[in-house]
């Protein structure tokens, strides 16, 4: 492929899921700039991912982080890098400078293990806890009871600014399954939120299989990686 077929292929994509994204807000009565697009670039090409930057893209995830820092290295600090996948606690230290939001924090040691990491660097650090709504074994993820029975610890962190939550819905589940799962997090960040002291904005849910019914539930970051990069040579992942 060359850069410019690539170049116009990611360009059409983006306006796609964006249309995509603007119509499900319509529905709904939100805002589309209420929405914002993270572009999951773990199966995506360098050629992806710059001609994603080129279009003015600044939202990128990544859910390892060892390639989320190989590539925040290689792209210029105005890119705004969420970390979407499992964190292991002796990798704290290495994304805590660059990444903007960490979506995947599932449990109370990993959130003990930043908060003292960041509070060691005198820096402040923005998470979101990943929630199992749906109780599946195989999905990494705090339960939703763990999160309201540990809420008291949680909340005494003092250097992590506890943003939203972040969930996603089981790979077979059908649309009605799905927007349980989505309606399940709001729900829990409004129970959460009403108990303080975080007002807790964000809702990371939808991919590209389920982002319009993820919107309608109420996301505020949608995490899409394959309808974005259809039609491109794509990497192994
Ligand atoms: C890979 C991944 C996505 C993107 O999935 P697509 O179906 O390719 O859009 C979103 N969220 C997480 C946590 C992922 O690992």
């Amino acid at each position: 492929m060359t850069s410019s077929a690539l170049h116009d292929r990611i360009r059409d994509n983006l306006a796609a899921v964006r249309a995509r994204t603007t119509a499900a807000c319509e529905r709904c009565g939100r805002d589309p700039a209420s929405v914002t697009l993270i572009a999951v670039t773990k199966y995506a090409s360098e050629a992806a991912v710059q001609a994603l930057y080129d279009l003015g893209h600044r939202d990128f995830g990544e859910s390892r982080p060892q390639q989320l820092a190989g590539r925040a290295s290689r792209y210029p600090a105005d890119v705004r890098w969420h970390l979407i996948g499992h964190l292991q606690r002796n990798k704290a230290a290495l994304v805590l400078p660059i990444v903007h939001r960490i979506h995947s924090v599932d449990s109370l040691r990993l959130l003990r293990k930043l908060d003292e990491v960041a509070a060691a660097e005198g820096q402040r650090i923005s998470i979101l806890l990943e929630v199992n709504i749906s109780g599946e074994a195989s999905k990494d993820g705090y339960s939703a009871n763990a999160v309201v029975n540990e809420w008291a610890d949680i909340t005494a962190v003092t250097s992590v600014d506890l943003v939203g939550l972040m969930t996603m819905a089981p790979l077979d589940a059908d649309a009605e399954q799905t927007r349980a799962v989505f309606h399940g997090l709001r729900r829990l960040r409004d129970e959460l939120a009403q108990q303080g002291p975080w007002p807790l904005p964000e809702l990371s849910m939808g991919m590209s299989g389920d982002f319009e019914i993820a919107i309608e539930e109420g996301a505020t970051m949608v995490r899409i990686g394959s309808t974005l990069f259809t039609g491109v040579e794509e990497t192994q992942g």
